[in-house]
């Protein structure tokens, strides 16, 4: 037996992940992510895969982010029929993202069209909500910890990785004539003793290894983010101001709320209400409840913390747009968490469109803010920014929060691959920048001394022959 792989995706990048195994005449793909950020990137969205979707199996997806998950609309539109494997989490979450995901893909394509500055006479979107509601009758959840058969020699085991809800590191083992292979995935591990999701799970062993490598180079300490938000909160109350949050509707939005929620419970910070107006956050914090086993936030029948922390007399869900719009007249202190983390788009840019100019209210940012967006723009001092065609002027306080990625930073991925018993026989290094790729290399190399490749987009590599 023959096992192969191909690059397909976050290679030297880490976005569009998607790895193309070839067990014989057999090919499975783990993970059918989007490319993201620069146009360079965005632009092999479009080009003809290396393979025909109808040629692929199987397909099993670590996580739900859209970098990851991203793809499977066209990937079906394009004639893939076989079975998407996953965990029942990553299910629920992919049906809101995907859906998401389409709208905007939908809304995108509007735009340029109106435009007019697309080269087509009649811009198309990626893929649109039927293709994303597709993807959805093709799912098979399986739950973590048990092993089931994917063909007849090759079977799965999805293991916790924390990082977001439903996340699992993958664990493939193919079962050759004489021998048998593993091969595990760590699609994106989340980070040791955060306060709602568990540690990722320990792997002992693994011939061959991808590991991702997001944050391989720097180290992102969570220690101080009670601290830093803490101090911003304060800032804002005493400047009788407002203070927005732009926040991942997934995740981060969540572990906001429960910062906060702490912060107020020790009163370290006054009892202040908080606006969370993003439709898919509020749909994501319901998954938490349903998906009570995967968090440390206790949901039993004596005791619902979760109720506790989501459902607090402060926490107010804007469902609709006239309650979002309502906001933009409030002038007591408050918090408003919205969607879309980067300022890209969504519920936010109208609160940045009424804050911005407010010298008392402070505009927070919690997460990375990539280059070129609105976000970094803004964090970088720019004094104007243009929101919906107007040029507005930042006067607002403007402030960064540090460590509340979902990401392992790099000593948190050593940790990780230092549980392994052995040394793989290769390992790869995927889903981080070039750089960091290249730094995370040399890291493992000099700490544990194992074999390290980074792989190029679209290469191959055999992995086992005649097994
Ligand atoms: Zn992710």
């Amino acid at each position: 037996m023959d096992v192969k792989i191909k690059f397909l995706g976050a290679a030297k990048s880490v976005t569009g992940s998607k790895y193309l195994l070839q067990v014989d005449d057999k090919k499975i793909l783990v993970d059918c992510g989007m490319f993201q950020g620069q146009k360079e990137l965005r632009l092999r969205n479009w080009d003809k895969l290396p393979i025909d979707p109808q040629q692929i199996d199987i397909v099993v997806i670590t996580h739900a982010h859209i970098d990851h998950t991203g793809y499977l609309p066209r990937l079906v539109k394009d004639g893939f029929s076989g079975k998407i494997i996953c965990t029942a989490a990553t299910e629920d979450l992919m049906q809101i993202m995907l859906l998401d995901a389409a709208k905007l893909q939908e809304e995108e394509a509007l735009f340029v069209a109106k435009k007019g500055y697309s080269k087509h006479e009649d811009p198309k979107p990626l893929f649109n909500t039927d293709d994303a509601k597709l993807v959805m009758h093709l799912i098979e959840s399986h739950s973590s910890n048990s092993e089931f058969n994917l063909l007849p020699n090759v079977s799965v085991t999805f293991h916790n990785a924390g990082h977001i809800l439903g996340a699992s590191i993958v664990e493939l083992k193919v079962t050759g004539k004489e021998q048998q292979k593993k091969i595990v995935f760590s699609g994106d591990l989340g980070r040791y003793n955060d306060p709602i999701m568990y540690d990722p799970e320990v792997i002992p062993e693994a011939d061959i290894l991808l590991t991702e490598s997001t944050y391989g180079d720097r180290l992102n300490p969570m220690t101080d983010v009670e601290n830093q938000l803490a101090k911003i909160v304060n800032e804002t109350y005493a400047n009788e101001g407002v203070l927005v949050i732009p926040a991942f509707a997934v995740g981060r939005t969540q572990s906001l709320i429960y910062y906060m929620h702490q912060l107020m419970e020790s009163k370290r910070i006054p009892s202040l209400p908080i606006f969370v107006d993003s439709p898919m956050a509020i749909s994501v914090t319901n998954l938490y409840e349903k998906h009570g086993g995967l968090h440390k936030i206790k949901v039993t029948e004596s005791r619902n913390e979760l109720i506790s922390i989501f459902d607090s007399p402060n926490i107010h869900f804007c469902n609709t747009s006239e309650s979002s719009r309502a906001l933009n007249e409030m002038k007591r202190p408050a918090i408003i968490i919205s969607a879309s983390g980067m300022v890209t788009g969504g519920r936010i840019l109208h609160h940045l469109y009424h804050r911005l100019k407010n010298e008392n209210d402070t505009l927070l940012f919690a997460g990375y803010q990539a280059e070129g967006s609105r976000g970094r723009h803004i964090l970088d001092g720019d004094k104007t920014v243009k929101i919906f065609g107007e040029e507005l002027t930042v006067r607002c306080h403007v402030r960064e929060v540090h460590g509340l990625s979902a990401h392992a930073d790099q000593s948190e991925l050593l940790r990780w691959l230092s549980n392994f018993k052995k040394a793989p026989k290769t390992t790869f290094i995927v889903h981080g920048e070039k750089a960091t790729a290249i730094a995370f290399s040399k890291t493992i190399q000099q700490k544990l001394g194992w074999n390290t490749v980074i792989p190029e987009y679209l290469q191959s590599f055999e992995l086992f022959s005649g097994i």
